[in-house]
């Protein structure tokens, strides 16, 4: 019983070593999705990389490969061809390394919008519009040095997906901007779990994304939950994996409740499914 207990102890302490230890999502060179990129550098401390101004996550890196690795959100905007980054070392030298972003075709859909102010907004719209996007784009530029990061998730909610990521949008024939996350579509009411551990960084009422949450995972990684019907968390809150954010709603620009879900790396949106696909098994 005694080396039963012990036995417990050890694989508990294991398994909390490697809980705090950071992972990795899946990489996917391609617009909409994440590169990542190996750097090699004599130093203990991190360094700065930022893509096009905006700050990346850098993480320690597996020893016997590179010393860090930067984990870079490319925007659905993305040209194929050649990008780069900027390299600043703890010594202020800087450097700049190039990686090349594929070409991916993404789907069109065509949705009927009934309410065609959620289409076309009229003016005083318009104004509300504005001041929520700065709103909004302010909660996903803040940042949050944090070493171990966890981006092995959860589904916030399991359901069919009713509008993957990346799709090419027409609303009522008219051209708008990519799908830039995921639709779930089930009942309203349907508990939303957050998917990693994070600090809840903003929540609100908008005219195209109804009721919302931000969460903060760290280093330039939030997740965001649209079109909510009721909301359980508060801003500055912390929140663990599988603990209740909310429920399903039809608030917003929706055809029905539906949980939109985004996730957002170094400002640009990138597809969930590359923080949930099953870990690819190593060689042993
Ligand atoms: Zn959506």
């Amino acid at each position: 019983m005694k080396l039963f207990r012990s036995l417990s102890l050890i694989l508990l302490l294991t398994i909390t070593t490697v809980g705090f230890a950071s992972s990795f999502p899946h990489a996917d060179a391609v617009p909409g999705g994440i590169v990542m990129l190996p750097i090699d550098s004599n130093s203990d401390k991190a360094p700065t990389v930022t893509f096009k101004g905006h700050r990346v996550m850098v993480l320690k890196g597996d020893k016997n490969y590179a010393a860090w690795t930067a984990v870079i959100g490319v925007p659905l905007w993305a040209k194929p061809g050649q990008h780069a980054v900027d390299i600043t070392e703890a010594n202020h030298k800087t450097t700049q390394r190039a990686f090349t972003v594929k070409a991916k075709k993404y789907q069109e859909q065509h949705l009927i919008i009934k309410n065609k102010r959620k289409v076309n907004p009229n003016n005083q719209d318009i104004k509300r519009i504005r001041g929520e996007r700065k709103h909004m784009d302010k909660s996903l530029d803040e940042w949050n040095n944090q070493s171990n990061i966890n981006m092995h998730f959860i589904w916030p909610v399991k359901g069919p997906i009713s509008s993957p990521f990346g799709l090419k949008r027409f609303y009522n024939g008219e051209a708008r901007k990519p799908h830039s996350g995921i639709d779930i579509a089930v009942p309203k009411g349907t508990p939303i779990v957050a998917p990693a551990d994070g600090t809840v960084i903003n929540t609100g009422n908008y005219f195209f994304n109804g009721n919302t949450v931000f969460i903060d995972h760290g280093q330039g990684l939030k997740t965001v939950y649209c079109h909510m019907n009721t909301i359980d968390v508060k801003a500055g809150e912390k929140v663990k994996q599988g603990q209740l954010i909310g429920t399903v709603g039809a608030t917003g620009r929706v055809t029905g409740p539906n949980l939109h879900w985004a996730v957002s790396l170094n400002e640009y949106k990138v597809d969930p499914r590359l923080f949930l696909l099953p870990a690819k098994k190593k060689a042993s």
